[in-house]
């Protein structure tokens, strides 16, 4: 793809060290220095701007469903580019209705209907609105929750530090501890809007509450006619080896909102409502310019229909087992256990060193993630092979042996 690129686009062929400081130059201080330039990915392989060859297990944070460059989503994405790239909303397009028509084929539920977005928070801001027109105001999220960085989904968001300097944000929210089904039924009433959930908590550190949690949740929703809004960003779109995670409990939530793996890196969103949850945004209630736009919603369709058409789910489920088995098996001092489901795991240590494992991964070709500092996480693409997860557990008790136990 390099050579097709036109030379008057300039000099994007730096070294990793030149580009990093024309990066800290440039680009607002909201992510830290990056680990990396990148500038090529391959299947579940990465490059950097040194030539250096990574595995790639955190798969763009659980976006990059289906690696890098897959040929099928490239075809996908470049014929509908060459097509017709966007419209206004005032417009439909075809994929973006056949794209919402299939997510809601993955769903058994009827009366389903779709709103599209271009990130994950906003879909989120959307089932926030959409939560305010049921005429009530309470929500209850959970100690934990992560739920993005926009002001709407900031406010259910639980992280004190991402939060409480952005006060006020909107309000009447009230946060319970997760996967405890007895403090959520104390706390919705029958002036609660809604109930906010991930099925299994990204951000803290892959979280899975205990199992019949979010049929609880189901049913102390229903019993005080407020929607359960289940937020499926990161574990949606067949990462924990169902399409979504909540189908492991066998519940239908009212409202669901996606992301990351939909798109498989290009940008999209989509907060699905069933029920009486999808006719609550009328005309004039809300917007986009962008979300839905042929380009994105072909490469939703083209994403859903590989997962389908390659049997996706079940690698995600087989290579999921696998990997958390054979990391358990190596029985490592500082390894206290592993915990996800499909390809969302987390490695959990008995020492506060994900940083430095996460930085010594690196070194030897791996690209994982420390998101707390006592557990790592893994969200590779659902391509990945046997071979692949085997490379990364052989690597591990060597990594492990290098780290400085405070
Ligand atoms: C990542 C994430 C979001 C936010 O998505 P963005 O696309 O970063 O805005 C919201 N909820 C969950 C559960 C997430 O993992």
């Amino acid at each position: 793809m390099t050579e097709l690129m036109p030379a008057e686009l300039g000099d994007l062929s730096a070294t990793g060290a030149a580009l990093t400081e024309r990066y800290t130059h440039s680009l607002m201080n909201t992510f830290g220095p990056p680990k990396k330039v990148l500038v090529r990915g391959e299947g579940a392989y990465l490059w950097d701007a040194d030539g250096k060859k990574y595995l790639d297990l955190l798969g763009g944070l659980a976006v990059n469903s289906l690696g890098h460059a897959h040929p099928f989503i490239v075809s996908a994405v470049t014929s509908q580019l060459t097509t017709l790239g966007h419209v206004s909303n005032f417009f439909a397009s075809a994929p973006q209705i056949a794209l919402a028509e299939k997510l809601l084929s993955l769903i058994d539920a009827p009366d389903g209907k779709v709103f599209f977005t271009n990130s994950g928070t906003e879909a989120n801001e959307a089932a926030f609105k959409i939560t305010r027109k049921t005429g009530r105001t309470k929500i209850v999220s959970t100690v934990g929750a992560f739920h993005g960085r926009t002001m709407g989904a900031l406010a259910i968001t639980w992280k004190p530090a991402y939060r409480e300097q952005f006060a006020p944000l909107p309000g009447d929210v009230t946060f319970v501890p997760y996967g405890d089904a007895a403090a959520l039924e104390a706390a919705v009433d029958d002036e609660t809007a809604a109930v906010v959930l991930e099925p299994i908590q990204g951000e803290n550190g892959v979280v899975v509450p205990p199992a019949g949690y979010l049929q609880a949740a189901r049913r102390i929703t229903s019993e005080h006619g407020a929607l359960l809004w289940i937020d499926e960003i990161q574990t949606g779109v067949g990462r924990t080896g169902d399409w979504f995670a909540f189908q492991a409990e066998g519940i239908v939530p009212d409202l669901v909102t996606v992301a990351k793996g939909l798109g498989a890196g290009i940008p999209i969103g989509a907060c699905l409502g069933f029920g009486a949850a999808s006719e609550l945004l009328q005309p004039g209630n809300h917007g986009t310019t962008f979300g839905g736009n042929p380009v994105a919603s072909i490469a939703g369709l083209a994403v859903l229909t590989v997962i389908e058409r390659d049997g996706l789910l079940a690698n995600v489920s087989a290579i999921g087992n696998h990997l958390a088995a054979a990391i358990e098996a190596l029985d490592h001092p500082l390894i206290g256990g592993v915990r996800g489901r499909g390809l969302l795991l987390a490695i959990q240590l008995t020492q506060p060193v994900s940083d430095q494992i996460a930085a010594l991964a690196m070194e030897a070709g791996f690209v994982i993630n420390n998101p707390i500092p006592d557990a790592l996480r893994l969200a590779p693409p659902y391509i990945l092979t046997k071979a692949d997860a085997d490379s990364f557990v052989a690597a591990l008790p060597a990594l492990l042996d290098k780290v400085e136990v405070p």
